[in-house]
C-alpha cells in the first residue's frame, strides 16, 4: 500500500483525497460523448501462428474524449505498446475498428491532415544522433501551425542546459524528456504517450504530470497513456483501463476502482508490546524497535469508530500510541485481487 494519509478529522481526510486525486474529482463530470477523439470497438492482435501464436490483444474497447486523460495500466506484455501502436496506425490490427477524430485509421496509418493534431511519445524513439535538442524541437515545431515556444517547453522539461546537445549524448531520461517536448510542442489535441515517464526520477516524473494536466487544462488535449506506474496512474488519469493479457479487466476512475474492488482500509499505529487492543479485533503487530514500540495494523469494520477509541484510551492514559494513520489501498490491490498477481509480476 502506498497512499497513506496521516490521520486527521474526517473531513480533512476527504477533502486532502480530494486534492491528491484530483483527476477523480474532474471525472465525476461525464465527458461529452459527443466529444470522443478516440473509438476503439473490438480491436484483436495476434503474433505468430500455430504453436507460436502470441494473441497480445484480444477484443479491446476503448475511448478517449477531449480535455480526458485515460491510462492503460498492466504488467509487461499485457497488450498495451500493441493496442497503442495499433491505433496510431503503426501496426495492423487483425480485427476491430480505430476511428481518430471521427475518421477511421487504416494500415497506412493516420491522414496527413490528422497528424499535425496528434503528439506521440512511443518508448525507445529513436531520433538523429547528430542532431541537437533544439535541433530536434525546432524540426518539429515547423511541421505544426501553432506551435509552443520551444525555450518554455525545454525549461519546464529541465532540457534548458541542453539544448545544444546532440541527442546521442544524452541519458535515457534526458532522451525521454526530449520526445515528450517533442510530443507536445504542437499543441495537439491528443496525445498518445507509451509509457512517458518510465526512465525519469520522481521530481522529473511529477514535472510532466503537472505539464500534461497543464496541457489538458489550457488545450482541452484527449490523452492516452500506458504505464505500470500505480502513482502515475492514480495522480495523472481521469479513468484507467487495467489490461491483462490483451483483455481489459476492470475500468473507472482510479478511485472508483478501488472503492469498488478494495474498499478496506487500514489502521495502523505504533504501540508499546503488550498492550491490549482487543477492541480493534484481529490485528497484525511487529517486533518492537529500537524505541520499544511495536508497528501495529488493524482492518476493524468500523474504522473511524476504532480511531476514534484509540485516540480516546490515550488521551485518558490507558495506552501509548504514536504515528496514527489510516491507509487506503490502490490500483496495484485492484489488480492484485482481480488476477492473483502483481502488476509488476
Ligand atoms: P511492456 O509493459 O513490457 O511494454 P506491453 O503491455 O506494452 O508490455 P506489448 O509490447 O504490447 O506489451 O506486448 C504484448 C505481447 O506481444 C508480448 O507477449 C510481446 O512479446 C508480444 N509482441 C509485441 N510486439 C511483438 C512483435 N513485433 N512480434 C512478436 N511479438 C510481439
Amino acid at each position: 500500500m502506498t497512499i497513506i494519509e496521516k490521520i486527521r478529522p474526517a473531513g480533512a481526510v476527504a477533502a486532502r483525497h480530494g486534492e491528491s486525486a484530483g483527476a477523480c474529482a474532474r471525472a465525476s463530470t461525464l465527458p461529452n460523448p459527443a466529444a470522443r477523439i478516440v473509438d476503439v470497438r473490438d480491436l484483436r492482435k495476434t503474433y505468430g501462428s500455430g504453436e507460436h501464436a502470441n494473441h497480445a490483444v484480444r477484443g479491446i474497447d476503448l475511448a478517449v474524449h477531449a480535455g480526458e486523460i485515460v491510462g492503460v495500466l498492466g504488467p509487461n506484455g499485457a497488450g498495451k505498446t500493441t493496442t497503442i501502436s495499433i491505433i496510431e496506425g503503426l501496426v495492423p490490427p487483425d480485427a476491430g475498428s480505430v476511428r481518430v477524430f471521427g475518421e477511421a485509421i487504416t494500415a497506412r496509418g493516420a491522414p496527413e491532415r490528422m497528424r499535425a493534431r496528434i503528439g506521440v511519445s512511443m518508448q525507445n524513439s529513436v531520433l538523429p544522433p547528430l542532431l541537437t535538442v533544439r535541433e530536434l524541437l525546432d524540426f518539429k515545431a515547423l511541421l505544426h501551425p501553432a506551435p509552443m515556444a520551444a525555450e518554455a517547453l525545454l525549461e519546464r522539461l529541465g532540457l534548458a542546459e541542453k539544448a545544444q546537445t546532440q541527442f546521442r549524448h544524452l541519458s535515457g531520461g534526458q532522451q525521454q524528456r526530449l520526445v515528450l517536448a517533442m510530443a507536445l510542442v504542437g499543441n495537439p489535441d491528443l496525445l498518445f504517450l507509451d509509457e512517458p515517464t518510465s526512465q525519469l526520477d520522481p521530481q522529473g516524473r511529477r514535472a510532466v504530470w503537472d505539464l500534461l494536466i497543464e496541457q489538458r487544462q489550457r488545450h482541452n488535449a484527449g490523452m492516452l497513456v500506458t504505464t505500470h506506474q500505480m502513482e502515475e496512474a492514480e495522480r495523472l488519469c481521469d479513468r484507467v483501463l487495467i489490461i491483462d493479457r490483451g483483455k481489459i479487466i476492470a475500468e473507472g476512475a482510479p478511485r472508483a476502482l478501488i472503492s469498488t474492488h478494495c474498499p478496506e482500509r487500514t489502521l495502523e499505529f505504533l504501540t508499546r508490546p503488550g498492550t491490549d487492543l482487543a477492541f480493534l479485533g484481529e490485528i497484525a503487530a511487529g517486533e518492537p524497535d529500537a524505541a520499544g514500540m511495536c508497528a501495529v495494523r488493524a482492518r476493524p469494520a468500523n474504522v473511524e469508530a476504532a480511531l476514534a477509541e484509540l485516540i480516546a484510551r490515550q488521551t485518558r492514559g490507558a495506552l501509548v500510541c504514536e504515528d496514527m494513520r489510516i491507509s487506503i489501498q490502490t490500483l496495484e490491490d485492484v489488480f492484485l485481487k482481480l488476477t492473483g498477481r502483481g502488476i509488476r509480476s
